[in-house]
C-alpha cells in the first residue's frame, strides 16, 4: 500500500473557520503571465501549506473536518507525474495548467475536475494578486451560495 503522504498535513492543518463570513470578499489570483487563474474567498497566504513541498492547500469538498472553499479555477489538466518523497513514499500529481503559458500553477491528487478532489494543492508562487475586479464571467454556470 502506499504511503498517504497528505494525511497528516491535513490533519493539522487550520483551514476550517466555521465563524468567519469567508464569502464577504473574493479574491483573484493571476499566473505570471498576467492571466487569470483563480478567484477564491480567502487570501492564500492565510491558507495552510503543505509540508512536503510547501504547496498551499484548498479545501475543494465538504468534510466533516472543514468546509470547501468558494473558487473558481481557470485552468486546463497538464501532465500526471509521480512525485518521490524523502521517507520513500510516493504521490500522483495531476497538474493543472495556465491556459495562456501553459506554466503548472496547481496539481490535485485525482485526475478529472478540480472539485473531484478533496483538496486541491496551489503551486508555491505560481499566482500573484493584483489590484482588479473579479471577472463577470468567473462563476458562469455555478451558484454562488453565501
Ligand atoms: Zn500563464
Amino acid at each position: 500500500m502506499p504511503k498517504v503522504i497528505s494525511r497528516s498535513t491535513v490533519a493539522s492543518s487550520q483551514d476550517a473557520r466555521p465563524t468567519e463570513s469567508s464569502t464577504a470578499a473574493l479574491r483573484v489570483y493571476y499566473c505570471i503571465c498576467g492571466e487569470f487563474i483563480l478567484v477564491i474567498d480567502k487570501v492564500l497566504s492565510a491558507l495552510p501549506r503543505r509540508r512536503t513541498d510547501n504547496a498551499i492547500i484548498v479545501r475543494a469538498q465538504d468534510s466533516e473536518a472543514g468546509k470547501a472553499h468558494v473558487f473558481k479555477l481557470n485552468a486546463v489538466p497538464g501532465d500526471s507525474l509521480i512525485i518521490e518523497r524523502q521517507d520513500g513514499g510516493h504521490e500522483r500529481q495531476f497538474r493543472q495548467n495556465c491556459p495562456r503559458c501553459t506554466l503548472p500553477v496547481a496539481y490535485q491528487p485525482t485526475p478529472g475536475l478540480v472539485k473531484s478532489s478533496e483538496f486541491f494543492y496551489i503551486l508555491p508562487g505560481a499566482l500573484t494578486q493584483m489590484q482588479g475586479q473579479v471577472p463577470s464571467d468567473a462563476f458562469d454556470g455555478e451558484v454562488l451560495t453565501q
